[in-house]
C-alpha cells in the first residue's frame, strides 16, 4: 500500500497522524505480537493517537502466556537427578506456582541458559552421561527451529535429548478471544514474523468469520502507524480484510518451516497462562517421537494452582489495562515481578511501567 520513501522523516509521520486522527471512528485494536506492544510503548505512540482509538495488548509474547503449571513441570524436570535443562534466558524468572527455574537453580539444580535450541544439542553431546531437557517456548516463529533440532537429533540418534514443548500457536487464541462475548476486539494488527512463518492467509477467518479488520504490521512505530491506518480505512469502508502492511509476509508463508513442524509436532489443547485451555492451540510432540517428548519420558507430577491476584489473563485478553491490577507498579514492578506480564521486555505490564517511568 505504501513505497518505502522517506517513511521515517517526520513529515511523512505527521502526515499520517494526520490521516489517522481525521478518521473519527471509536476502535480497539489488539496488537497480538509482544514486539508491537514494546514499540508503541517506546515511542509514546498512544499519547498522540486520538482517545477513540484504543490500544489493547494481546497474548504475543511467549514468556507472558507460559503457565504457572508450565513451569513448575519445567522446575520438577530441573529437579532430577542427571537432569541438564536448557533453557532460553527469558524464562528464568517466570514464576510458577511456587518459585521459578532461577529459585530451582538457587536451589541446585543444573539449568543451563541457551540462545539457540542447537546449544541444547551441543550439550547433550557434550555430556553423553547427563540427560538434556530443552525448554521449548514461542510461536510459529521458534517451533521451525526446535523441529530442525529435533531432527537432526532423530538423524543422530543421539539418545539423552528431550523436548518439553511450550510452542503454541497463534490463530487459535485469537479465534478464542473473537468467541469471547465478553471481549470487545474491533479489529488485530498481527504479528509479522509469526505471518512470515503461517503466511497472512491463516488469518483469513478473522475477516471473513468475523467481519474484523486486519493488518499485518511490521515492527517500526512508522509500520505500526500505517497498520492503524489501514485497519481504520477498512472500518471506514466496512471492508474488512487481511492486508499486509509488513513486507516480509506472504499470503502462504514458509511452507517448508511448516513442514518440519508438522513432521515432528501435533495440536493439542493447551493452557494459555491467565486464560485457561483453548482449544488445538498448543504444539505436542507426535507420538512416533514420544521418547522425546519429556512429558512422556518422565514421570511428572501435576502441580496446583494457587491465587497470585495477578490479572494477567484479563491483560492479555484485553480485558483490563495493566493499571487496573491493584499490584502494578506496587507489589509488582520489573525488579519485583509478581505475573509474567512484568517479566518480560514485551509483556504489557513491563511496557506500561515503562511508559510511566517515561512520562515522570
Ligand atoms: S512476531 Fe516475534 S516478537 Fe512478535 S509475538 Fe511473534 S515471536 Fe514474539
Ligand atoms: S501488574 Fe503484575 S500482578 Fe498485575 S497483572 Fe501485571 S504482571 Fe500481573
Amino acid at each position: 500500500m505504501f513505497n518505502n520513501i522517506g517513511r521515517e522523516s517526520p513529515n511523512y509521520i505527521q502526515y499520517l497522524l494526520k490521516a489517522i486522527w481525521a478518521i473519527k471512528i471509536p476502535i480497539r485494536i489488539m496488537e497480538v505480537c509482544g514486539t508491537h506492544t514494546m514499540a508503541i510503548a517506546r515511542s509514546g505512540m498512544k499519547q498522540v493517537l486520538p482517545d477513540w482509538i484504543t490500544l489493547l495488548s494481546g497474548p504475543g509474547c511467549p514468556v507472558c502466556v507460559t503457565d504457572e503449571t508450565d513451569i513448575d513441570l519445567a522446575c520438577a524436570l530441573a529437579d532430577l537427578p542427571n537432569v541438564i535443562l536448557a533453557s532460553y534466558g527469558d524464562m528464568m524468572r517466570v514464576p510458577g506456582t511456587d518459585g521459578s527455574l532461577m529459585s530451582s537453580r538457587l536451589n541446585g539444580a543444573d539449568i543451563r541458559v541457551i540462545y539457540s535450541s542447537n546449544d541444547a544439542l551441543r550439550l547433550a553431546v557434550e555430556k553423553p552421561s547427563c540427560e538434556i531437557v530443552l525448554l521449548s517456548v514461542g510461536f510459529e516463529t521458534t517451533a521451525p527451529t526446535t523441529a530442525i533440532t529435533i531432527e537432526t537429533v532423530v538423524k543422530e540418534e543421539i539418545k539423552n535429548f528431550s523436548v518439553l514443548s511450550l510452542h503454541k500457536a497463534v490463530p487459535p487464541i485469537l479465534r478464542f478471544l473473537l468467541l469471547d462475548p465478553e471481549l470487545s476486539i474491533d479489529a488485530f494488527l498481527l504479528p509479522g514474523h509469526v505471518c512470515t512463518i503461517t503466511g497472512a492467509d491463516a488469518f483469513n477467518f478473522i475477516a471473513k468469520d468475523y467481519s474484523r479488520p486486519c493488518v499485518v504490521a511490521g515492527f517500526e512505530p512508522v509500520d505500526i502507524l500505517e497498520a492503524i491506518f489501514m485497519v481504520l480505512l477498512q472500518q471506514q469502508l466496512q471492508q474488512p480484510t487481511i492486508e499486509i502492511q509488513y513486507q516480509a509476509v506472504r499470503k502462504k508463508g514458509n511452507v517448508i518451516a511448516r513442514k518440519y513442524v508438522e513432521k515432528y509436532f501435533h495440536l493439542v489443547d493447551c493452557t494459555w497462562r491467565g486464560i485457561g485451555i483453548v482449544p488445538l492451540s498448543g504444539y505436542a510432540m507426535r507420538d512416533a517421537f514420544g521418547g522425546l517428548d519429556a512429558r512422556k519420558k518422565y514421570d511428572l507430577p501435576v502441580p496446583l494452582v494457587k491465587n497470585t491476584h495477578c490479572v494477567c489473563g484479563d491483560i492479555l485478553k484485553g480485558r483490563k489495562e495493566p493499571i487496573e491490577c491493584a499490584l502494578f507498579a506496587t507489589r509488582c514492578n520489573p525488579a519485583s515481578p509478581v505475573g509474567p506480564c512484568m517479566i518480560s521486555e514485551e509483556g504489557s505490564c513491563a511496557a506500561s511501567f515503562l511508559q510511566i517511568q517515561k512520562g515522570k
